[in-house]
This record gives structure tokens, sequence and C-alpha cells, in this order.
């Protein structure tokens, strides 16, 4: 979960709600954690999962939320509110309930963040717009667009309030960390797989000065921070 500050205009902090109007995702990542909780939530019967398990889905009914003063709210965490797929009645809907509450903080989180470009004159101040990013290089592990392209895609962004979630961490260059900062992210949060998947992940010591340089820029949160698979299994 990205952990950030809601204590001023560029700072987030902790995300205290998570709030799904859309679920579902056909970006099929190799890693991905949330098309097994919908699984697991269909084979329980629960809904809108047992229904729709993880086909992108609109569900107008929870348009009606509103979130405590102070809030800070992680808007689709259950898939991609950005994908090429989605309406953009679906997302100019969920945009005007995000702009009647300017008290409340959200963030939307994305693999396609050039379709940010398409809506950036109608964001609210009180949204961060953010890109899960976890390389520059493209292992394959995705149909979601090339890393390459989300970086692009994320410095030519204006909005004053922008995030990148690298995580989970995979193997990286130095134009990786020359791009982030180009991007001018008001956070940066950086996390391991969490779940085994054996992915090409960079070395613990180049994560550590990966952070380190990016501190120097903004502020980086940090998430599961351990050494590779394959540096654990050296007994490194
Ligand atoms: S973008 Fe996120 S929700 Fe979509 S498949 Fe990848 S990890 Fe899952």
């Amino acid at each position: 979960m990205t952990t950030i500050n809601t204590e001023s205009q560029d700072t987030f902090g902790e995300i205290t709600e998570t709030w799904n109007p859309v679920i579902g995702c056909n970006h099929q990542c190799t890693y991905c954690w949330a098309v097994r909780l919908a699984r697991r939530l269909a084979s329980m019967g629960v809904e809108p999962y047992l229904s729709n398990v993880f086909r992108p889905t609109f569900l107008p009914q929870r348009l009606n939320k509103r979130f405590r003063r102070g809030s800070t709210v992680f808007v689709c965490d259950m898939g991609d509110l950005f994908g090429e797929w989605v309406p953009e009645e679906w997302i100019r809907n969920i945009v005007d309930v995000v702009r009647v509450q300017p008290y409340v903080r959200f963030m939307f989180l994305t693999k396609n963040p050039s379709r940010y470009l398409q809506f950036e004159k109608e964001f609210p101040m009180n949204v961060v717009l953010a890109a899960t990013i976890e390389s520059n290089r493209d292992y394959g592990l995705s149909r979601a667009p090339k890393p390459s392209e989300r970086l692009e895609a994320m410095k030519e962004i204006k909005h004053p309030y922008k995030g990148v979630v690298i995580e989970p961490i995979i193997d990286f260059d130095d134009y990786f960390v020359q791009s982030l900062i180009d991007i001018r992210p008001i956070f940066v949060y950086v996390g391991y797989d969490n779940y085994g998947h054996k992915l090409p992940e960079p070395p613990l010591s180049k994560t550590m000065i990966l952070v380190k340089t990016l501190r120097k820029f903004t502020e980086v949160r940090i998430g599961t921070l351990r050494m590779a698979w394959y540096e654990q299994k050296r007994g490194f």
C-alpha cells in the first residue's frame, strides 16, 4: 500500500481509504495481486467480483460516496481507471465526484499515464496523478504501455502533483533515474515484490543508491526493501 502524505499542497500522507467505482484491468501483469484477490472474492460469492471477477466494470452506485475531511483516497486500487478500454464517461463521472470534495486528497494510479493527458485540464488540484513505473526496461511482464512510454508521458504532464510508484521494482538503467528526476514528482514510492514472483530485480545495493539519489530531488517512501531474491539464494 502506498503511503502518501496530505499535510500540505506539496506532500501527501497515509492513504486512509480506497474507493473502487471502477474495477478490473486488462493489462495482465504477471505479478498482479488485484486479479488474485478478485478471483478469491468471487469464489467467496462477494459482489461485484462474483458477477464480474476482473472484467472492467463501472459501479455507478459507488459515486455517492463522500469522504471525511482530510482523508487521502486511493482511487481504483482494484483496476486501472485510465486503461485504454475505459470509456471517457466513467472517468469524467469520477473526476466530478473528486472535484466536489476539495477537502479530500485523491490519488489516481495507472500504468497508462498518457491517458492523463486527455483529461489534464479537467483534474482539480486535490488530485495526485501517479503512475506505476517499475523500471525503464521492458521485460515483457505486462501488456501495459512500455515503461519507457510511461516515463515519457509522465514528463509531459503539467499537473503540479505527480507521483511515481516503483513497485515491484525491476532492474533498471541510469536513464531511469534521470527520467524520474525529469518527471518532477512530489513523491516516489519504492518497493520490492511482496509475493515471491522471482522478478528480474535489481540488487539491494543498486536500489539503495537509487533511493539516495532520488531523496535529493523528492520525497521517497519505502515499501518492502530487501535483497533481490537471487541474492538471498546465494546467501549474500
Ligand atoms: S495494472 Fe495493476 S491491476 Fe492491472 S493487471 Fe497490472 S497489476 Fe493488475
